[in-house]
């Protein structure tokens, strides 16, 4: 790479390389992974323990690198990918920034844990989130917020805050995130990186503690869309300890990039209007796409659906957290009952009692019909929108979140503020469609810093190639990660 040696004598600064760089690096013998582990822990203290606080990481004491010996020819040999806290990594404490899952050792590895082990990946430190993945601030872990690198007064986005978050402050190379409702996408977009959530099915969910499990899946946050093409091909494909996993053929990914864009159809939901937008269609169409108006005309509905049915199923995915089997238990309690009523009123945060509720009511006889079911059948209504759709574009563009990163605090004491910055993102999770999140451009509504504002692009299922062909197409064009310093 042409620009490597200067950062050879910078402590941190390899932490500053790709995962493309730092391949390269290796092969030229540039490099060692102690090297690099030693670099990026360097960058870490510095930038947690300094006034700023951002605070990626749960366990920035302690993290301690968990690797395979595999031959240096494998994909992601020596790349270091910091891990959010509702992924099994054995031997690890796994919280989900919970309470109530204080304590609780994972005893195996998720499979893309073990996928990025057998590839020669680095496991290196577990990074912040929502509790349970519930929010879009990182604000509700019980470990305390994670604040944006771009801005320590606003928030990273969430739930994956602390994986976007680290990506962006380069204290990691690349972070694996999951994503429900947006919760890779927003705060990618929040934090000026590039985040992907593949087609629901993709990637194998095993390992990963579930908040709604018709919907959640894992995917890449990176620093460029060739970073997270690389990465994405390593964790995808069939997994038959997860029955939703999907056996379908993963591409090369990287065979997309750089590919030319020219006839390509991608439609926009009017009437969506916005300078990022309109500037991204203006590339676009110069590099020979053709962009036309589309209608999906029930995905107005979607944050309305999504907060019936992500609550439903998380209420019967956290039944399981009595007390009994993981994590944390009063032992004060002086009967079974009340140890049960003890540990999950002690254990679990307001955001996450709060779903709970809905989802109990809304699945509760007398209300799953008017709740439950109705809004199961929207869902089926949405997802036939998007197959109508795909039968016009090879993809769909988007905003990825209405704004730029908002001012921790600012959303807390409005549930239904916060759930809203999630319109863009969920309708590609309730219709189990790819969604990637690419930088966009900056904003400077807000008076202050430049935010950066991130750029969506949804696809036809399993169709997560034409989605890097796009992103990357756009920001070889636009140049906005190396604008935002994610690639020097
Ligand atoms: N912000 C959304 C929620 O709170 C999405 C979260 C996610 O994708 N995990 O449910």
């Amino acid at each position: 790479m042409k620009h490597q040696n200067s950062f050879v004598h910078d402590t941190g600064s390899l932490s500053k390389l790709t995962i493309h760089q730092l391949a390269d690096r290796y092969a030229n013998g540039a490099l060692t992974c102690d090297g690099l582990l030693h670099d990026l822990s360097a960058a870490i203290r510095s930038r947690d323990r300094d006034q700023r606080q951002i605070r990626a990481y749960i366990n920035f004491d302690s993290i301690r690198p968990i690797r395979r010996e595999v031959p240096k020819a494998s994909k992601l040999w020596g790349i270091p990918i910091a891990v959010k806290d509702n992924l099994c990594v054995a031997g690890e404490e796994t919280t989900c920034g919970s309470k109530i899952l204080k304590g609780f050792i994972s005893p195996y590895h998720a499979t893309v844990v073990e996928k990025l082990l057998n590839a020669g990946a680095v496991i290196f430190g577990r990074t912040n989130q929502d509790e349970f993945a519930f929010g879009s601030s990182c604000e509700t872990s019980c470990y305390g917020p994670t604040r944006n690198p771009r801005d320590p007064e606003r928030v990273p986005g969430g739930s994956s805050g602390g994986s976007a978050a680290c990506v962006a402050d380069h204290t990691a190379i690349a972070a694996l995130g999951s994503d429900t409702g947006g919760s890779i996408r927003q705060p990618a977009s929040f934090c000026g990186v590039v985040g992907m959530k593949p087609t629901y099915g993709r990637v194998s969910r095993y390992g990963l503690i579930a908040f709604a499990s018709s919907l959640d899946q894992i995917g890449p946050i990176t620093k460029d869309v060739r970073d997270n093409a690389l990465f994405l091909n390593v964790i995808a494909g069939h997994d038959p300890k997860d029955s939703t996993s999907a056996d379908v053929p993963v591409p090369d990914y990287s065979d997309f990039l750089g590919r030319s864009i020219q006839g390509m159809r991608i439609g926009i939901a009017a009437p969506v209007q916005t300078p990022i937008l309109e500037n991204a269609v203006k590339v676009l169409k110069s590099l020979g796409a053709k962009v036309e108006a589309l209608s999906l005309p029930h995905i107005a509905y979607a944050v309305s659906v999504y907060y019936i049915v992500a609550p439903a199923e998380a209420s019967s995915n956290l039944a399981r957290f009595d007390g009994v089997r993981f994590g944390f238990r009063d032992k004060s309690a002086p009967s079974l009952l009340e140890m049960y009523e003890h540990t999950r009123g002690q254990g679990f945060g307001a955001e996450a009692k709060r779903r709970i509720i809905l989802g109990t009511y809304s699945l509760s006889s007398g209300y799953y019909d008017a709740y439950y079911l109705h809004a199961m059948k929207v869902r089926t209504k949405i997802k036939n929108d998007f197959d109508a759709a795909f039968k016009k574009v090879d993809a769909i563009l988007s905003p990825t979140a209405p704004s730029p990163a908002f001012k921790l605090g600012e959303k807390a004491a409005s549930p239904l503020e916060m759930y809203l910055s999630d319109i863009y993102t969920i309708p590609a999770n309730l219709a189990g469609v790819p969604a990637l999140s690419v930088p966009g451009g900056t904003d400077h509504s807000t008076g202050g810093k430049d935010l950066p504002l991130g750029l969506q692009f949804i696809g036809k299922p399993f169709d997560e190639g034409t989605l890097y062909q796009l992103a990357y197409a756009f920001e070889q064009a636009t140049d906005y990660h190396k604008r935002l310093g994610n690639v020097c």
